[in-house]
């Protein structure tokens, strides 16, 4: 029981990787709440102990900070929504450009700005600050990955932001921190897949570029996220996590 104590909120936590980090952390004795766009997806919590959800848009500013105001305390926040578009810099559209960075970038300086105070009084008060964990991608600053401009932008910048919070509040008992994974089997990616017109091939090359030979499952992506999340990462802040199955070896 890792996060016995801890109250975690996550976002995007209806499929993929943010309900196998959200199952996880509540797994550990967190009290989690799920939250999604999408209040059909929330269903899957039902009857799940130490799990609440809350329908949340992160593309609303003033949702987020009634959430986050709503909370008696906040020990943890799983920023993972996000994106993926396809193409390179002459493809890409101003229109897909401002999605990825509202969806991927923007939702998490909300989110932060919004849980900051609450977290810092947390600490002022009975010394447990809050841990902050995004989603970044292997596909950011870390590695180019052909055909994903916009998201590996997108995906730098939360690298950049993750640094920036943890650099400002390092002696307030905040930590922040950003997981890289490589390619996970989620629903958006059989999404990403199935518009593909090989859809079986497509799969074969997502395969491929992974040098395990296979992709993630999401459950394997929770545990750094549940690491992060405890006091077992306390001295660890300000840093980007690769979960890739080799892709940066
Ligand atoms: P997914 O894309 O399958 O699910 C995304 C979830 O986000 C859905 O439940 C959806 O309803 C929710 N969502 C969409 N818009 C939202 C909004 N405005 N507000 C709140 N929720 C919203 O999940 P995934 O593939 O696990 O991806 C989750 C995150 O992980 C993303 O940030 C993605 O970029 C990142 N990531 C994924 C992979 C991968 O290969 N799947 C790899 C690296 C990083």
């Amino acid at each position: 029981m890792r996060l016995k104590g801890k109250i975690a909120l996550v976002t995007a936590a209806g499929q993929g990787i943010g309900q196998a980090a959200a199952m996880a952390m509540a797994a550990e004795g967190a009290t989690v709440l799920a939250t999604d766009v999408n209040a059909d997806l929330l269903k899957s919590y039902h009857g799940v102990a130490n799990v609440q959800t809350a329908v949340l848009d992160v593309l609303d500013k003033d949702a987020i900070a009634k959430q986050v105001a709503s909370m008696a305390r906040l020990d943890v926040i799983f920023n993972c929504a996000g994106f993926v578009h396809n193409g390179t810099i002459e493809q890409a559209q101003d229109e897909e450009w401002n999605f990825a960075f509202n969806l991927n970038v923007r939702s998490q300086f909300w989110m932060i700005q919004a849980a900051i105070p609450k977290m810092v009084a947390q600490f002022e008060q009975d010394g447990r600050g809050g841990s902050i964990i995004n989603m970044a991608s292997v596909c950011s600053s870390v590695k180019g990955l052909p055909n994903r401009f916009i998201y590996g932008t997108s995906k730098a910048a939360v690298i950049g932001l993750t640094k920036s919070v943890a650099a400002d509040y390092v002696r307030q008992g905040i930590r922040c921190n950003c997981i890289c994974p490589g390619t996970v089997d989620t629903p958006s990616l059989q999404d990403r897949i199935n518009s593909y017109a090989d859809p079986v091939q497509a799969r074969k090359d997502f395969i491929n570029r992974q040098p395990m030979g296979r992709l993630a499952q999401a459950h394997e992506i929770a545990p750094i996220v549940t690491f992060l999340a405890s006091d077992e990462s306390i001295f660890a802040t300000g840093n980007a996590y690769m979960v890739d199955g080799g892709m940066t070896i």
